[in-house]
């Protein structure tokens, strides 16, 4: 296999009810997608950056620039035979730039595995047909608000909820939650870095939520405080999660090692593709802590990979694996559709799922050819 060349598409799709976190919100998901020509087959890869560096220091430009002036051009000139275990070692020069190296491994996986007939959830070592659904829910105006939000997902039938925290919008909606809904409902919070370890009413109010029963608090100090997790971790009964602080196996080797969590959200752009995630997977189970999958409002081509990851054995708790129709009126690739909790893994070759050149041709704003 070579890769022959590649573009970048830039996609525009507007947002059904934004998630609002501590980190901001996105009215437009605006999307970067690769395609990578293989000679023999095309693939498709989505970065999950966003627009602007405030929920990590990866933002859409900088990886159009990088991808179009770095990446693409190493594995171009790669010799053959280009195997997708190569891709990691060939970008590995480019230092960090994670969630562009990932877009760029699934495209040529994609494409990869499209000649060879195989879906990714087979390649990967998927054990789920179907994966189980959670949804993400945002800061709302009222806890009133929330409350009416929570049961119309519950009523639409996700596994879990997820709420997004920071100091202040915390304690109050997390009890409006059970008081409205009970006890047995799966409920875990995220607060993006928004808790400052040497904050005392902070420290406060994340021991407070005990009381709840809640299944994790994720990623609630900054990514690289893993000792302060470590100490939370140490003084409450709910289990802490690591999202943003986890970006290699190496990183969650020291988590490991402090006690800084018990609970993995494995997120293939953050960690730099899906073979990263996978690793970190496999060093999970082998440590007997279980992972879930996040999300960054993907579209359907970076929804369709988490799902094929999420199908992993130790994927053993729901994830902020949605349906399409959650985020986008109209996605580009035919939507993910939830059945009874759950989304379907695709078994059709690659992703499984491929954009619609209609939607391509309407939606998207600018297409980059990347020059060799
Ligand atoms: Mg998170």
């Amino acid at each position: 296999m070579r890769l022959h060349g590649a573009e970048l598409l830039e996609i525009h799709l507007p947002v059904v009810d934004p998630i609002v976190t501590a980190a901001g919100g996105e009215e437009v998901r605006i999307v970067l997608l690769v395609r990578a020509d293989l000679g023999e087959a095309v693939g498709w890869g989505e970065c999950v950056a966003f627009h602007l560096p405030y929920y990590s220091s990866e933002y859409i430009e900088a990886a159009a620039e990088v991808l179009r002036h770095h990446l693409v051009p190493r594995l171009a000139a790669a010799q053959e035979p280009l195997t997708p275990e190569r891709i990691p070692a060939l970008l590995a020069p480019v230092h960090g730039h994670r969630m562009a190296k990932a877009a760029l491994e699934c495209a040529v996986l994609d494409g990869w595995l499209r000649a060879e007939g195989r879906s990714l959830a087979d390649w990967l070592g998927g054990t789920r047909a179907a994966v189980d659904c959670g949804v993400s829910i945002g800061f709302q105006e009222s806890v009133e608000q929330l409350v009416a939000t929570v049961g119309g997902y519950l009523d639409a039938g996700y596994r879990r909820i997820k709420l997004k925290v920071g100091p202040g919008w915390d304690l109050e909606p997390v009890a409006a939650v059970r008081a409205a809904f009970g006890d047995e409902v799966p409920l875990q919070v995220d607060a993006n870095c928004a808790y400052d370890p040497r904050d005392a009413a902070h420290l406060g109010r994340l021991r407070a939520l005990d009381r709840h029963g809640l299944q994790l608090i994720e990623q609630p100090f900054g990514s690289e405080l893993l000792l302060d997790h470590a100490e939370l971790a140490a003084s409450v009964e709910t289990p802490i999660c690591l999202d943003e602080s986890i970006t290699s196996v190496a990183t969650l080797e020291t988590a490991l090692a402090v006690g800084a969590c018990t609970v993995v959200n494995v997120k293939l752009g953050r960690v730099g593709g899906v073979l990263a995630a996978r690793a970190i997977h496999d060093r999970c189970e082998e440590a007997g802590i279980p992972v879930w999958c996040g999300g960054m409002l993907e579209s359907g081509v970076g929804r369709a990979a988490n799902v094929a990851l999420a199908s992993l054995p130790n994927f053993r708790l729901p994830g902020d694996i949605s349906e399409s129709r959650r985020y986008f009126a109209e996605d580009i690739t035919t939507p993910f559709t939830m059945d009874d909790g759950q989304i379907t893994v695709p078994t059709g070759p690659g992703i499984g799922v491929e954009p619609d050149p209609e939607r391509l041709e309407r939606l998207c704003v600018r297409r980059t050819p990347v020059e060799l």
